[in-house]
């Protein structure tokens, strides 16, 4: 394991320091299971969720891959920000999947309350979160009970 400390943005989100390694950094963590400021970042547990959501992360330009330090013990906790222009929300990937139409997508869920543990301003995000309109397919516009602040545009969710 090797202590990495170069090319490295960090960036305020929701009161809480986010930093966003480059895509070589990653690489680098994943590959070395490095450190940063002498915490472990990616195990042999986790680098499977690491590679694939790189790989997700990596294919749009509105989504980055961060990390913040959990407030409790000595660890850093993995977080997609997503980018959409009046504001940056960290979200969940997953895939959704309309019952109606068969629509699939890769979708940014921000509704989670662990997306912003430890961060000043957590409720606000989770306002602005829970202020989304319930989404709607974008196919057949049948309404979901979730509310999505990030659709990838490219079908299938690929
Ligand atoms: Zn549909």
């Amino acid at each position: 394991m090797s202590q990495i400390t170069d090319d490295i943005a960090r960036e305020i989100l929701d009161g809480q320091e986010i930093l966003f390694p480059s895509v070589e950094v990653w690489s680098r963590l994943i590959a070395e299971q490095g450190l940063l400021d002498d915490m472990t970042v990616v195990t042999a547990e986790n680098s499977h969720w690491f590679s694939g959501t790189l790989e997700i992360v990596g294919a749009h330009e509105d989504l980055d891959l961060g990390l913040f330090r959990f407030p409790i013990g000595n660890s850093w906790t993995p977080v997609v920000v997503a980018r959409r222009g009046e504001w940056n929300q960290r979200v969940q990937i997953h895939n959704l999947r309309c019952e109606s139409c068969g629509w699939t997508g890769l979708v940014g869920n921000p509704c989670y309350w662990e997306l912003s543990i430890g961060a000043p301003e957590k409720e606000e995000a989770l306002n602005r979160a829970f202020a989304l309109p319930l989404f709607e397919c974008p196919d057949c516009s049948a309404p979901f009970e979730v509310r999505i602040f990030w659709v990838s545009p490219h079908p299938e969710g690929e």
